[in-house]
C-alpha cells in the first residue's frame, strides 16, 4: 500500500503556500441560485496565480526539495497548466525548471512557460515518449521530476483550495470537483472529510473520457486512449496509484458531462458571472445542473479550476 497524504498534509501545504498563492474568491450568482432552487458557492481558480488551481500542488512540491534538489533542478512533463505551474514555481524559489513539450504545443503556451523562465524541450509526440525523456532528462542531469498529479506534494498542495472554500462559506451538502488525473478531487476530499464530513463529493470528466468513472465502479484503474474532448486539462489516460486510493475511499461518484454542456457553462459563466473559464473549468457546473432535482435547497460547491483559454478559441467555442 502506497503511504497517502491525509488532511494534516493539506494543511501543512497551506502554510507553505500562504503569501504566494492567491488564496482565491469565492463567487455567487443570483440567477443561477433562483434557477437551481440551491446555494452555489464557486471557489475561482481561474484567478490563480498563472490561471489555474495547478500552482497550489507545484508550488507545495518545490518547497519541500532539499538544498541540493533545489540546486539541481526541477523536471516536468506537459503541455497545460502544469507546465506554467512548475515554471512559475521554480522561478519564484529560484530552481532551474525544465519543461519537456510536444513540438506541436500552442505557441502561447510555449512562450508562457518560457516567459516564467523554463528551458522548455521538445519532443515529436508521434514517436517519442514524454515521460521516458522527463526520466533520462533527470537521471542524466540530476533533476527531480515532478509529475502533474500523481504525486503526495501536489495532491496535499491541491487540496487547499478546498480547504479555503470550508473555511470561507462552512460545511456544504455537496462539492463538484473537475476529474482529470485526480490530484484535485483526491486533495479536495481530504479537505471534505475533514472539515465537512457529511457533504457529498462528486468527481466530474469529460463524456469522452470517463475512464475515472469505469475505474471508480470496477475498483481498478481503467486506462483508456487520450480523449476528443474540448476539455483539454482533462485529457488524461488514467488515474493515479496515489489518487486511486482516495477517491475510491472519500468520493461517492464520478459523473461525467458532455463538451456541448461545457459550452453552455462558459457561455453562462462569461455573460452572467463575468468569469472566464477554460472548458475544463465547467466541468462542475455542468454537472450540478444535471442534478437541478436532488439539489434542491442544498448548499453546494463548485470548484472552477482554471481560466486558461485563448480569446480566439473562447469566441469559437461559443460561437458554435
Ligand atoms: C489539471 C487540470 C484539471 C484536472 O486536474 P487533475 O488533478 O489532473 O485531476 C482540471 N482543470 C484544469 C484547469 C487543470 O489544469
Amino acid at each position: 500500500m502506497n503511504h497517502l497524504p491525509t488532511f494534516d498534509d493539506v494543511v501543512a501545504a497551506s502554510e507553505r503556500i500562504q503569501g504566494h498563492a492567491h488564496r482565491t474568491p469565492v463567487m455567487t450568482s443570483r440567477t443561477l441560485d433562483e434557477a437551481m432552487g440551491a446555494q452555489v458557492f464557486f471557489k475561482c481558480e481561474n484567478f490563480q496565480r498563472m490561471g489555474a488551481f495547478k500552482f497550489r500542488g507545484a508550488f507545495n512540491a518545490l518547497s519541500r526539495f532539499s538544498p541540493e534538489q533545489k540546486q539541481a533542478g526541477v523536471v516536468a512533463f506537459s503541455s497545460g497548466n502544469h507546465a506554467q505551474a512548475i515554471a512559475l514555481s521554480a522561478r519564484l524559489q529560484g530552481i532551474p525548471a525544465t519543461i519537456v513539450m510536444p513540438e506541436d504545443a500552442p505557441a502561447a503556451k510555449v512562450a508562457a512557460t518560457q516567459g516564467y523562465g523554463a528551458d522548455v524541450v521538445f519532443y515529436d509526440r508521434y514517436t517519442e515518449d514524454r515521460e521516458q525523456i522527463g526520466r533520462d532528462l533527470a537521471e542524466k542531469h540530476g533533476l527531480t521530476l515532478i509529475p502533474p498529479y500523481d504525486h503526495f506534494d501536489v495532491i496535499s498542495g491541491q487540496g487547499t483550495a478546498a480547504k479555503e472554500l470550508f473555511e470561507d462559506v462552512g460545511t456544504l451538502d455537496v462539492l463538484f470537483v473537475c476529474l482529470g488525473g485526480g490530484g484535485l478531487l483526491s486533495g479536495s476530499a481530504l479537505a471534505a472529510r475533514a472539515l465537512s464530513p457529511a457533504c457529498k463529493i462528486y468527481g466530474v470528466e469529460p463524456e469522452a473520457g470517463n475512464d475515472g468513472q469505469q475505474s471508480f465502479r470496477s475498483g481498478q484503474i481503467v486506462h483508456i486512449d487520450t480523449p476528443k474532448t474540448i476539455a483539454d486539462g482533462a485529457q488524461t489516460q488514467h488515474l493515479g496509484q496515489l489518487t486511486f486510493p482516495i477517491i475510491q475511499r472519500d468520493v461517492d461518484d464520478i459523473l461525467t458531462a458532455s463538451d456541448a454542456e461545457l459550452i453552455e457553462c462558459m457561455s453562462f459563466m462569461a455573460e452572467r458571472m463575468k468569469l472566464v473559464v477554460e472548458p475544463t473549468g465547467c466541468l462542475g457546473l455542468a454537472a450540478a445542473r444535471q442534478m437541478k432535482d436532488e439539489l434542491k435547497g442544498k448548499r453546494v460547491g463548485v470548484i472552477i479550476s482554471g481560466g486558461n483559454v485563448d480569446m480566439v478559441r473562447f469566441a469559437g467555442l461559443l460561437a458554435s
